[in-house]
């Protein structure tokens, strides 16, 4: 019962949030062998969505259709109240600024010049961790997206993100998988295998996610992942409804 629940139906540019418009990605989901599927647009475009959207979809095409968030943690702003009121099904903690830097943004690279690297990578995991801690997310998004770049820290990456794992265990949420990371310069999954690894042992469960912000990047790099799960003894993947998690068997 495979889902993909990192999909940004909106995409770069914004509502409308029609069925026209994400319908393309839940025939992509369905060509793809997917099971279940779950939009998570970013939260800049939280006031333009249209919960009726998800049901309608579930009704024309039959695949159940999630309603997600990918919410930008930023330390200091409300998100609790922010995204209260809505009949969310899993909410995704992702953290792609660093002291107002958007440094995943495309032209944002040179800011890692500004950087001690392994000051940055501490500091980035510890918003991670801040995000984690908050308890509001259900799904922590591509782990060390810092490493976008190809930019690797001295110190063993490992005991970087230790506090960052161990909040997220704490929190009893889930680690998402994500397959954008292998169309990136560094051309790898987030997280990478050893925090995987270390994610397993810390009982921490996991959602396999493509981030795609166009239909054809829907499930996309699925098996690569699956497999890098298995290797490490995963056998199950979490899933999410009304912000409840279940598991569904890692097919
Ligand atoms: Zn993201
Ligand atoms: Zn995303």
């Amino acid at each position: 019962m495979p889902s993909d629940y990192h999909i940004h139906g909106l995409a770069h540019e914004g509502p409308p949030h029609t069925v026209e418009r994400l319908l393309p990605y839940v025939e992509a989901a369905r060509e793809a062998g997917l099971t279940a599927m779950g939009f998570a647009d970013h939260d800049r475009f939280l006031e333009g969505l249209d919960f009726n959207v998800f049901s309608e979809l579930e009704r024309i095409t039959g695949m159940p259709v999630r309603a997600g968030l990918e919410v930008d943690f930023r330390p200091g702003r409300d998100h609790r109240q922010q995204l209260a009121g809505r009949p969310w099904d899993y909410l995704i903690g992702s953290v792609h600024t660093v002291d107002d830097w958007e440094f995943d943004r495309p032209g944002q690279e040179g800011g890692f010049a500004a950087w001690d690297i392994d000051e940055l990578y501490a500091t980035y995991f510890n918003l991670v961790a801040r995000a984690a801690a908050t308890g509001i997310f259900q799904i922590i998004g591509h782990l060390d997206l810092i490493k976008i770049y190809g930019h690797r820290p001295r110190r063993p990456v490992l005991e970087l993100a230790e506090p960052a794992l161990q909040a997220i265990a704490r929190s009893g949420a889930a680690l998402e998988v994500n397959t954008a990371g292998l169309f990136k310069p560094v051309g790898e999954i987030y997280p990478a295998r050893e925090l995987l690894a270390r994610a397993f042992s810390l009982n921490i469960p996991v959602t396999i996610g493509s981030d795609a912000h166009a239909p054809g990047e829907v499930a996309r790099e699925r098996e690569q992942a699956r497999e890098l799960l298995r290797q490490i003894g995963y056998t199950c993947l979490a899933t999410f409804y009304c912000r409840e998690m279940a598991t569904e068997p890692l097919l």
